[in-house]
């Protein structure tokens, strides 16, 4: 991947970019992005054993990195994470992202109420949780003379189709892009960007795991016209490009990234079925 314009967002190399929910998936190929790109990165999660995993290997490869202990439903873990990224990052914090997300499996008619408030507690709860807690960083930053950072969500294409299997999902990643769109007009004075990405059917160890189902993976493939599922690295590319200052007229939109998902209106041949 080439790394213009982005090598200019961290010169220096002592910019710090939190991605949460990076133990693994995406938010994982992301933290690895930002590295190369030269950025300090603060992994947070809940996962510990994987997290510290992730930090370790950012670090064999020449990079700054650490795991924080952080599950972003809870307002106290939080703040320790916007703590820990600000004595790691020495007072500066540049990039959120926005990344953990958990998915409920249920109709809707059976969808027990604590499946609903688990997953809209991390989804959206959270999201608005780390947010808030990064923004007003970033506002008193600027406040002080310096760089304006920026946050990005992890949406999904569900933020504009529902699943009736999915429906806490579903809910909350419309509430992310409409979080991201009420961050972006509340900060746009202090030129702080809010966007979020919006992934299809993306290669992580759940996707590859569903797609071993022949029927599955059809089914996906029938909605899905460029014929593959995406992989992470290409939503990383994306976060990469948001972050930097080629994007730096792009706020509180949803970038989609779905093999041409959200303009079919029926379905695709698939081959070999
Ligand atoms: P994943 O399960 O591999 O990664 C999610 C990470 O979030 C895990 O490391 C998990 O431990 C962490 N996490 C869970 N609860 C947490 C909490 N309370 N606090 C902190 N961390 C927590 O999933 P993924 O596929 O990499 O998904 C990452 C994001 O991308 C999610 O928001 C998901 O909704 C979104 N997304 C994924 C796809 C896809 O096809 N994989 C498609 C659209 C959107």
């Amino acid at each position: 991947s080439t790394l213009f314009p982005y090598t200019t967002l961290f010169r220096s190399r002592t910019g710090t970019v939190i991605v949460t929910g990076a133990a693994g998936g995406i938010g994982r190929a992301i933290a690895e992005h930002f590295a190369r790109a030269g950025a300090g990165i603060v992994i947070a999660d809940i996962a510990d054993e994987a997290g510290r995993a992730a930090a370790a290997e950012l670090e064999g490869a020449g990079a700054r990195a650490r795991f924080v202990h952080c599950d972003v439903g809870d307002e106290g873990d939080v703040a320790g994470l916007i703590d820990t990224a600000l004595a790691f990052g020495s007072g500066r914090l540049d990039v959120l992202v926005n990344n953990a997300g958990i998915l409920d499996s249920a109709d809707f008619l059976d969808l027990p109420l604590a499946e609903f408030d688990r997953v809209l507690r991390v989804n959206v709860r959270g999201a608005f949780l780390a947010g808030q807690a990064a923004a007003r960083q970033m506002v008193a930053q600027v406040k002080a003379g310096g760089e304006p950072g920026t946050v990005i969500n992890m949406s999904s294409v569900n933020s504009k189709f529902a699943l009736p299997d999915h429906v806490a999902y579903s809910i909350s990643k419309g509430g992310m892009s409409q979080l991201t769109k009420a961050m972006a007009l509340s900060l746009a004075r202090y030129n702080i960007r809010v966007n979020a990405i919006g992934p299809g059917s993306i290669n992580t160890a759940m996707l590859a795991q569903v797609m071993s189902d022949d029927v599955v993976r059809r089914r996906i493939l029938s909605r899905t016209p460029l014929g593959r599922v995406g992989e992470t690295a290409e939503i990383a590319e994306i976060a990469l490009f948001l972050a930097s200052p080629a994007a730096s007229y792009i706020t509180g939109q949803t970038v989609y990234a779905d093999g041409g998902r959200l303009p079919l209106n029926y379905t695709v041949p698939v081959e070999g079925a």
